[in-house]
């Protein structure tokens, strides 16, 4: 058959390679890829495509890779593992393209095709080298420009264990600010991709989280599932690491999960030197030290003195480790574009130290990777010491604590979420909806992949790299329309139609800021509500109107109310829609399906709210009652059900001036993109005055509380709500007084907390925090605002006996409990300095040329402890699943769309169990699909749902048709489970980590029904009849 790349090319190709090509089915319909004619315009651009369609080299058995490659050194000498490597940052001060081409070079001189080019000549030149590639974002775009030639050497030495792949996601992710669905996806399109172009052999089993800035446990536990056997990272905070060298623990046993035992156990190891080549051995064109010198006759000859130093390093090195092999990184950020000149240097290297063992010398030095490290060091009879909290906050000195990048960039952040969102829908309308478009999808998902990478969600990027990574984010939702608009033309006809208009559905992405352009004086159009959770979803959807509406569902009228547009939404900078009211109502999906909201205009406005200005207002449904006094102070929370009490002492925003020294020394830190460094230690309330307009209809109850003209809150009880929102909008921040500001909202209650808090990881499990303490060594306090941040990725929470106060967040946020009672957010940033550690430029985010304004929600739920997992648990989920809102302009009455168009579907017909969540529903091709299922209530935490829960598969797949294959897959879907085979290790309380958890081997099924634990995922491939 023929394929056509859009660039024009065209290959002719075996139909079956063709069809077992996950690659090209990223680009193609399995419709065209199954004609056996022809596909053409591959939406993007595939330049040579045709070498990476050959087989996938798969048979092990005729291969030497993994750990079989491996060289383990002599049992009775000192083994280092020397480890060629880069860092190849998926954009960080240039954007990913300027990396992979070399360009803007005044920035930085850094040209990722350059460094494959060079390092497969340098393997090539000698069968001892060994080279590791991580990140795939940058491989896959030089691997579809490389000849059969090139591709076939490549394969060879990954097939000799030369080079491995390491880690393999798309990108090294961020742990501080990225949610697990993320992570999960960013390793699974890189594998993805491993799996298909260089099989068995290109499988990674090391993580290689070489650069983040603190370490999540949530991250250790998913390559845990992943099947990994080991994780390797180079910061640790600087006290952590002054213990751990002394006392040789810098490699552990990680316990990753307080729910999943074994299963998420993860040997990791602290590397020295972070990740960088041990002092004066540079060999590399960007930061050389002398090369070796080794022609005798020569004045400047080096070779004894530079083997006695390597000698010397590696024996001071081998003091903090714990056996007779340790690694030596040797390599840096974009090293390795002139490979031909470190190896040379290396080989010598080796060579001369080597030599010293006739006389005596104890030091075996040769080329290695992480891996045959890791597995050198399984294979020492030895049991490691465990850890089970994480390594958050990380300081690399007293002053320099990496907790601002928690909250750096905010609107980046939200938007990351919005767009996973999208790309999760998207996905599941592509199945439901019977389409073969995972090509299309292809655009946001690699998108969504690159934006976790640790400078990207995490804020700590130049400003144009950060205009790079929305730009990409947003060209893949454009995309997504494509399958949006697929979707709903099949699944909104009815089935007695044969034809029917197609109606265009479009997104408004700013109807956080009341703004939806093309409805404006609209007479009809219908909103459309996708709900992506598997249990039906209520709540409540505001449209930016100009006039009056009736609102229609498939059951009729519904009730609906106009409520006023705020002054500080009609103010913010770039605001175009002339919209001065916003139409709600209640909405009440289907689980996993949509529900149509068909809108007509009414003749007159009818406007039915009640407005007072700065006196008590109180806000009150069936479950909360909100107390406000006359000034704008929050005063009080009642939950009327459980009647619980909150006073509060304070609450809103306040603001640390952020240190603005020149990072000559530490005590010179200061605050920039990574680092949180205040002046003084009290933040600063924003206003002492505030003004409050209290506005109150049927559906729902509002505060708007305005500190001043650049910060506001407003407070939202919604009829039968279950819990408070807070929506808040700051900025653009004034720096007319060149102060840099951290903008917190602050809520102080009455709750006696002991010093204790607790904050999510990466959106899943919650890790409790104590004040000034940190559980595995003596912690002195340099920094106490600072050094009690925490990521809060989702949730935080403080609570007593009898109470607890907890707070949703919609993005990753940074938080802390500094007194007791009280809970803060830091939730915007602008500052003036750079803090030295790369970025090179101070966070000073500004649109239509004043400062950023950012705007975001809080929810806040009062409960008895016991109960509140209910609460956080399922709104989070929905939370961060929202229903996908969709817009069409409508010609036709409604009793003709009605007539003509579907109004209302749901996949599902059973009512499946509430601590059940449908992460991934991935259509492969015309008969596969990915399904990931996760239970995602801790143990302990519920009384009803935190225990093993059966749930049908097949209830599903309904729609789809009859299940008749299921293959449990690790959580990658890279690996089928039973072939899962990870190295066993013992810890110092003689536990063995060896799987043995019964559900984890139930992956030949007999039946549809599967159990999920507390906190486990479950991923399948499914293939239907
Ligand atoms: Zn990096």
């Amino acid at each position: 058959m023929k394929i056509v790349s859009n660039d024009g090319q065209e290959f002719d190709i075996d139909s079956d390679i063709a069809k077992q090509s996950t690659m090209l089915k990223m680009f193609f319909d399995d419709e065209c890829l199954n004609s056996i004619i022809e596909c053409s315009d591959g939406p993007i651009p595939l330049p040579n495509v045709k070498g990476s369609l050959q087989k996938p080299i798969s048979l092990k058995s005729l291969n030497k890779c993994g750990y079989d490659a491996c060289t383990l050194g002599d049992a009775t000498k000192l083994n280092v593992h020397l480890v060629p490597h880069s860092h190849d940052d998926v954009g960080f001060v240039k954007t990913l393209d300027e990396y992979y081409y070399g360009s803007r070079s005044d920035l930085q001189h850094a040209g990722v095709q350059y460094i494959l080019d060079s390092v497969v000549l340098a393997l090539d030149e000698n069968p001892d080298r060994r080279f590791i590639y991580v990140e795939i974002a940058f491989f896959y775009r030089w691997w579809l420009q490389q000849t059969d030639e090139i591709r076939n050497k490549v394969k060879d030495f990954v097939n000799s264990g030369r080079l491995e792949f390491i880690s393999g996601g798309w990108c090294m992710n961020d742990e501080g600010t990225t949610h697990y669905n993320s992570i999960i996806d960013q390793h699974s399109l890189g594998l993805e991709f491993l799996n298909d172009q260089f099989g068995e052999c290109g499988r990674p089993k090391i993580g290689w989280q070489i650069d983040p800035f603190g370490h999540s446990r949530e991250q250790a536990s998913l390559l845990a599932q992943m099947g990994f056997d080991g994780l390797f990272f180079g910061r640790a905070d600087y006290q952590d690491l002054q213990k751990r060298n002394t006392t040789k623990s810098m490699e552990m046993i990680w316990k990753a999960s307080a729910n999943l035992d074994r299963q998420s156990w993860l040997f990791t190891g602290i590397l020295p030197r972070r990740y960088s080549t041990p002092a004066t051995f540079s060999f590399d064109f960007i930061a050389p030290d002398d090369p070796i010198i080794d022609n005798i006759n020569l004045p400047d000859y080096n070779v004894p003195e530079r083997v006695q130093t390597f000698i010397q390093t590696a024996q001071n090195e081998s003091m903090e480790y714990a056996t007779n092999h340790i690694i030596m990184t040797f390599g840096g950020d974009f090293q390795y574009q002139n490979a031909l000149a470190n190896y040379k240097n290396l080989d010598k290297l080796i060579k001369y130290v080597n030599d010293q063992q006739i006389n005596g010398s104890n030091v075996n030095v040769f080329y290695s990777t992480p891996s045959c490290y890791l597995y050198a060091l399984n294979k020492v009879n030895r049991s490691w010491i465990t850890k089970t909290d994480d390594f958050f906050p990380h300081a690399h000195h007293p002053h320099g604590f990496w907790t601002g990048y928690f909250t750096s960039r905010p609107a980046l952040k939200r938007f990351e979420r919005y767009s996973n969102n999208i790309l999760q829908v998207i996905r599941q309308l592509n199945t439901f909806s019977n389409s073969q478009l995972r090509n299309q999808i292809f655009s946001l998902s690699e998108a969504m992949a690159i934006a976790q990478h640790h400078d990207a969600v995490s804020g700590t990027e130049k400003q144009h790299v950060a205009n790079d990574y929305a730009q990409r984010l947003s060209i893949g939702i454009d995309a997504a329309l494509n399958v949006i608009n697929t979707a709903y033309s099949k699944l909104l006809i009815k089935d007695n139609q044969s034809t029917t208009t197609e109606i265009q559905q479009f997104l408004c992405q700013l109807t956080n800021i009341s703004e939806c352009l093309p409805i404006e004086n609209a007479k009809q159009f219908t909103v459309i509500l996708w709900n992506p959770i598997i249990h039906p979803v209520v709540g409540y959807l505001r449209v930016p109107v100009t006039r009056s509406y009736t609102v229609r569902d498939s059951s009729g009228q519904i009730r609906s109310e106009l409520v006023p547009v705020s002054n500080s939404t009609k103010t913010i900078p770039g605001r175009m829609s002339n919209a001065t009211n916003q139409l709600i109502f209640k909405y009440n999906l289907p689980a996993l399906g949509f529900n149509t909201y068909y809108f007509e205009a009414n003749e007159e406005e009818e406007e039915k709210f009640e407005i007072t200005k700065n006196e008590i207002c109180i806000l009150q449904n069936q479950n909360f009652r909100i107390e406000i006094d006359e000034q704008g102070n929050l005063k009080r929370i009642i939950n009327l059900q459980k009647n619980i009490n909150i006073t509060f002492l304070n609450q809103g925003f306040y603001w640390y001036q952020s240190y603005s020294g020149n990072n000559s020394q530490f005590d010179f830190q200061a605050s920039g993109a990574y680092i949180f460094r205040p002046l003084t230690q009290d933040a600063k309330p924003i206003s002492t005055k505030r003004s409050l307009k209290c506005i109150k209809s049927e559906l729902v109850q509002t505060a708007i509380i305005i500190f001043n003209e650049w910060i506001s809150q407003e407070i939202n009880l919604y009829d039968e709500g279950e819990d408070i929102e807070i929506e808040w909008t700051v900025g653009p921040i004034p720096i007319e007084d060149n102060l840099g500001k951290e903008i917190i909202l602050r809520y102080d209650t009455d709750i006696k907390s002991q010093s204790k808090y607790y904050t999510d990881a990466n959106g899943r499990e919650v890790l409790q925090r104590i004040r000034n303490y940190r559980p595995t060594y003596n912690y002195t306090i340099t920094e106490p605002v600072s050094g009690n941040y925490y990521p809060v990725n989702s949730r935080i929470w403080i609570n007593e006996t009898n109470r607890q106060f907890t707070i949703l967040t919609d993005r990753s946020e940074g938080g802390a409990s500094l007194i007791d009672g009280s809970i803060e957010l830091m939730i915007h940033r602008r500052l003036l300095y750079d803090d030295n550690l790369g970025v090179g430029e101070a966070l000073n985010e500004s649109a239509f040329g004043q400062g950023l304004v950012v705007r975001g929600k809080h929810f806040l739920n009062i409960d008895l402890p016991q109960t509140s997992a209910l609460y956080h648990r399922i709104h989070s989920q929905e939370l961060f699943m929202s229903p996908l809102v969709t817009y069409a302009l409508i010609n036709s009455s409604y009793m003709n769309y009605s007539n003509l168009y579907r109004q209302t579907w749901s996949a599902l017909s059973d009512i499946l169990p509430s601590n059940i969540h449908l992460l991934t529903l991935d259509r492969l091709n015309e008969k596969q699909y990915l399904i990931r299922l996760e239970h995602y209530f801790e143990l302990n935490e519920d009384e009803k749902y935190s225990y093993p829960t059966k749930i049908n598969l097949q209830s599903i797949f309904k729609s789809i048709g009859i299940i008749e294959k299921i293959l449990e897959l690790t959580l990658d879907a890279n690996l089928e489970l039973s072939q899962m085979n990870r190295l066993h290790w013992l810890t110092d309380n003689d536990e063995l980590l060896l799987q043995t958890n019964d559900s984890t081997k139930q992956h030949s099924l007999v039946d549809t029904n599967i159990i999920l634990n507390p906190m486990q995922i479950r991923t399948f491939r499914i293939t239907i009849v």
